[in-house]
């Protein structure tokens, strides 16, 4: 059999040929085409991804005697020399091996000399991060100042271990890992040209394994083939290149995460015996790990998955459904204390054992994350849209909430409407005689107004035979003013009446600061013409003065339709009862803990705390209403 290495065969010799580096090779072709180039490059990527090729097609192209588009021709003189590490003029230096002053001494002496027969000396400078800094500071000089035909190529896995002084006087070009999917076409197409039997899926297992190096997945197909001959069985690719089959390795990643012990030991002894390495175990279940927390946090739509095959990816966002971040978080914690164990002890299986037994008895638990997304789930369920992340936590009351936004206290019985229609009137009617009366302070005798008050002052006068009495006179004569059941909110006994309420709306309309006083006050008495009203101590009734007084005065005369004295007293004897304004906070606050009890028992909360047993709600946020 006369085969030929294909690593060695099938070595680029255009830039189109390096695969999945199409931005560099483009870039470098352009610019070899229209005689801009640097003089020094830093290729950097990880191993295998075709940097060294790449400096060695450029170093032909800019030699070539017979350039073909910006691509080396390969055929004259220069190309074939330096195809064959024969050119005077290209020097290829490993910084592995040759890191020293003296290599770089012995470069810088030498760059000075014109070349022999190539348009530029070429200085291929592979691992350059291996150079000491006595090195770097050699060849910074010679970087700085170099002679026109000298061209520096560094080539690096670790661009970050060079000195920024180096980097910045580099052109740079980054080299990508291979893709997955595109190595196993380019796999597959090379093999069809040299009628190599490898199937696509044995192609698959290598191109992952390869890790986007091309270099490394064509001496992997080498590697097996040099054992097979020209075709190879999937189970003798994995068994060569010792890579664990993605289905059994499946199997066992499947059964861990499903905590089956059973299954997961019986995979783990399988592996075992069939001779994988515990510590490739553990990496690939890292790995493994790592990706299910991915397509849990990104989905499986992201370019960080062209890495895997259609089929991977699917299992594993089957697999991912099943578990919670903060298991794999735990199992990956696991892990990677496994990994520092076995590195102490002699006894590393027994300890994989015992970290897959801990992972499989793993209490599922429900992370904060997987909450949040039952709860959205929940909410587009129940037909609504899911609030902005930052509000999840706070249930919002709906618009069409049955409870009322805000909570008037007001409460008009339908009894007592005609009357309020009537007060109203009244009160336009005098309307121009309190404002002059709240202006000048004196109360201006206007028989024509007095007319007018007549008829409702007749109207409220107290007589047995009349029914219906005034809102104020209900008050002041300390009659219940309308059944418990008729107003639930008032139910307590303690509330002010509701004729209370509307005589202090309705002085309030007139003036601020008088409706302010009677919301801070009791009405305490009514006996003889004298209103007395309390105020709960703190209450700054000595503010209020003699002017206020009779302004008051005149007013509940008003409304009372006879002489009224208003009198105040400081501490009240009935204190339990509540002013206005306590009884508005009193109210709010009902209506917060109605509000509150509302979210609580709301359906969807329900359903949550349902869904989540043993869940509990620790704190309701109100939204403004
Ligand atoms: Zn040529």
């Amino acid at each position: 059999m006369s085969y030929v290495v294909l690593a060695r065969k099938l070595r680029p010799n255009r830039f189109e040929d390096l695969i999945g580096q199409e931005t560099v090779s483009r870039t470098l072709r352009n610019a070899v085409l229209s005689g801009r180039v640097a003089h020094a490059f830093l290729f950097s990527g990880s191993r295998g991804v075709g940097k060294t090729s790449a400096a060695r097609i450029l170093t032909r192209a800019l030699n070539c005697l017979a350039p073909e588009e910006g691509n080396p021709c390969g055929k004259c003189g220069n190309c074939i020399e330096i195809t064959e590490n024969a050119s005077p003029d290209v020097y290829e230096i490993d910084a592995a091996s040759n890191r020293g002053i003296e290599n770089i001494r012995e470069l810088r002496d030498n760059v000075q000399y014109a070349p022999a027969q190539c348009r530029f000396k070429v200085y291929i400078i592979d691992e350059a991060h291996m150079l000491t800094l006595e090195s770097f500071n050699a060849l910074l000089k010679t970087l700085e100042e170099p002679p026109s035909h000298v061209k520096f190529i560094l080539a690096t896995t670790d661009p970050h271990k060079l000195p920024q002084t180096i980097i910045s006087r580099c052109q740079r070009y980054d080299f990508v890992r291979v893709p997955l999917q595109l190595m196993a076409d380019y796999l597959e197409k090379v093999t069809a040209a040299e009628q190599l039997s490898i199937s696509r899926r044995a192609l698959e297992f290598i191109s992952r394994q390869a890790v986007g190096g091309m270099r490394d997945a064509l001496t992997m197909i080498d590697q097996v083939l040099s054992f097979t001959g020209e075709s190879a069985k999937d189970e003798e690719v994995l068994e060569i290149l010792g890579i664990v089959d993605s289905d059994s390795r499946f199997a066992f990643l499947e059964a861990l995460i499903r905590s089956q012990a059973d299954d997961t030991m019986s995979h783990f002894q399988k592996l075992q015996d069939h001779g994988h390495d515990l510590h490739d175990l553990l990496a690939q279940l890292l790995r493994e790990v790592k990706t299910l927390s991915l397509i849990q946090a990104v989905g499986s739509e992201s370019v960080l998955f062209q890495d895997y095959t259609g089929n991977d990816v699917s299992s594993y966002m089957k697999l991912a459904g099943e578990t919670s971040a903060s298991r794999l978080q735990m199992m990956f914690d696991i892990l990677l204390d496994l990994e520092e164990r076995m590195k102490r002890s002699t006894h590393a299986r027994i300890c994989f054992e015992m970290a897959l037994l801990q992972i499989v008895s793993l209490e599922p638990l429900v992370g904060v994350p997987e909450l949040l997304n039952e709860i959205r789930k929940l909410r587009k369920d129940s037909g609504e849209s899911p609030t902005k992340p930052n509000n999840t936590e706070s249930v919002q009351q709906k618009p069409n909430d049955p409870v009322p936004a805000s909570m008037s206290v007001k409460l008009q019985a339908p009894s007592t409407f005609q009357e309020k229609q009537e007060d109203s009137i009244v009160a336009e009617s005098s309307g121009s005689k309190i404002t002059s009366m709240l202006r000048n302070d004196t109360q201006v005798e206007n028989p024509s107004q007095s007319q007018k008050q007549e008829e409702p002052v007749s109207r409220i006068d107290p007589s047995p035979g009349r029914a219906e009495t005034s809102p104020v006179q209900e008050v002041l004569q300390e009659k219940p003013s309308l059944a418990p059941e008729e107003t639930p909110a008032l139910s307590q006994g303690l509330s002010p009446p509701t004729d209370w309420i509307e005589f202090a709306e309705k002085i309030q309309k007139r003036s601020n600061m008088l409706g302010g006083l009677i919301r801070n006050a009791v009405p305490a008495s009514w006996k003889e013409g004298i209103l007395r009203l309390g105020f709960k101590s703190g209450q700054p009734s000595e503010l209020v003065g003699d002017e206020n007084r009779k302004n008051l005065e005149a007013l509940v005369q008003e409304f009372a339709g006879s002489e009224v004295q208003v009198e105040w007293i400081e501490d009240p004897l009935d204190s339990t009862k509540r002013t206005l304004l306590e009884e508005e906070r009193y109210l709010d606050q009902q209506q917060q803990l109605a509000r509150r009890e509302e979210a609580e028992s709301h359906p969807l909360v329900q359903e949550i705390l349902k869904v989540f047993s043993g869940s509990s709600i620790k704190a309701v946020h109100l939204s403004q209403a």
